[in-house]
């Protein structure tokens, strides 16, 4: 029996960030494509006249000729304790954090239930094609303990840490700058790059954190080499308006974070909306990165990335549904919504570049390259296998696309869950429709 095992359909995945050398040379498509899994790892990718002769004669192909197979999608915000106050109705951030957030994550101090939610959240992640994400936990140490657990039954390459937060917030969801350091340590001890684990330091977002916090947040970032940093960043002008005041010292909103030693090459802000050019600037000069999520800024009513000006400053995007702010667990949807913010500002969002931000962007946002991101030969066998008659209307529609950028934009307009045949994580298959 050969160790191998291969797919046969449709193939395109990105190679490159279409800024950098253009739409044509940013992605390799291969229409009777084939991709060859060892193991966990891809090992072969090319078309399939040609690749079938050079491989082992008992082979076994699954032939998908009504499929586009493309990498797994990269999740590079989103918090899992939300998973079940989606659609929380009528408010902007700050209200919508006390009204709806704070009541629900009070609730994952209790293990089995936020072992329940993490299960359920990730066969979301799993049925809409998302195999990484950045993920919010709560304050509370078992939160994390038990979104790790859930993640390593199905060995998908996450990253989760607790959040930090010791004012601004009621009593039952807040810690101590010496707690959230203490236990931050631990989980790291225990889960960061175990298998494909890895944790993040999760400030809230800086009105939440005492000065105090924030530096031992900092302290705790120059202690490893490789753990990340997640936060939010200039998401609401209220917000805005608040941090300028609980911090008056600092020059702007990221400038708060700079002061406490929180911008790194594994730094990663959500949203990112309201920022000025020297913070552009700065998050370029530190290699961190922004997480646009398009459905969250518009059902919280935050904003518009400025994608144009973060290119301008080559700054590192991925794309972020940040569920429950955002309104699908989709990446598909949230490809629709980044399209329509990027209208809204009378410029386009080409497919490729869509698919690069959902891919190889949110990659290269969390360093992940060369592990996921797309398809090259040694990398993680994490991908997506998209049913070109997933739904009635995407079978009519997709039948007078004319190329794989036609196809890919009707697939990120019209699709959704349903559209996701099969997820595969490290060459084994997690979720089929
Ligand atoms: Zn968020």
């Amino acid at each position: 029996m050969s160790q191998l095992k291969a797919w046969r359909a449709a193939i395109v995945h990105c190679i490159a960030d279409p800024k950098d050398v253009g739409i044509d040379a940013a992605y390799e498509y291969f229409e009777d494509g084939l991709l060859v899994v060892k193991g966990d790892k891809i090992h072969a990718l090319g078309d399939a006249t040609q690749l079938i002769p050079t491989l082992p004669n008992d082979l076994a192909i699954e032939h998908h000729p009504d499929a586009i197979i493309t990498p797994g999608f990269i999740d590079t915000h989103i918090h899992y304790p939300q998973t079940d106050m989606i659609g929380s109705y009528g408010e902007q951030l700050l209200t919508w954090l006390n009204t709806y957030t704070f009541p629900e994550e009070s609730k994952f101090s209790d293990k089995a239930y936020a072992r329940d939610v993490a299960d359920r959240f990730l066969k979301e992640l799993l049925r809409n094609g998302t195999t990484t994400a950045l993920v919010f936990g709560t304050v509370h140490k078992v939160s994390v303990d038990a979104f790790f657990e859930a993640s390593e039954v199905h060995n998908l390459r996450m990253i989760c840490g607790k959040v930090m937060m010791d004012r601004n917030a009621p009593g039952y969801l807040t810690d101590t700058p010496e707690s959230s350091y203490k236990e931050s340590k631990e989980l790291i001890d225990a889960w960061h790059n175990k298998g494909r684990l890895h944790y993040a330091i999760t400030p809230r977002f800086a009105p939440t954190s005492s000065d105090e916090q924030l530096k031992l947040a900092g302290k705790l970032l120059s202690e490893y080499d490789d753990v990340y940093l997640h936060t939010h960043l200039s998401e609401n002008k209220d917000e805005c308006a608040w941090v300028q005041g609980l911090f008056p010292k600092s020059k702007n909103y990221l400038d708060v974070y700079d002061q406490h030693k929180l911008l790194s090459e594994r730094s990663v802000f959500a949203h990112g909306i309201h920022l000025c050019d020297s913070e552009y600037h700065r998050l370029h000069e530190t290699g961190s990165a922004i997480s646009f999520c398009p459905t969250s800024n518009l059902f919280i009513g935050s904003g518009l990335f400025k994608l144009s000006k973060a290119e301008e400053h080559n700054v590192n995007v991925g794309l972020g549904t940040d569920v429950g702010g955002g309104t699908s667990f989709s990446m598909l949807q949230t490809m629709n919504e980044a399209y329509k913010v990027i209208q809204l500002q009378n410029e386009n969002l080409s497919p490729i570049k869509s698919l690069y931000l959902s891919t190889l962007g949110g990659a290269k946002a969390l360093r992940l390259e060369g592990k996921v991101g797309n398809l090259a030969v040694g990398t993680e066998a994490d991908f997506v296998i998209l049913d070109t008659r997933g739904t009635p209307l995407l079978e009519s529609r997709l039948a007078l696309s004319k190329n794989i950028e036609e196809s890919l934009f009707v697939f990120m307009t019209i699709g959704d869950d349903r559209a996701i045949q099969a997820t595969y994580s490290a060459g084994q298959c997690v979720h089929k429709r």
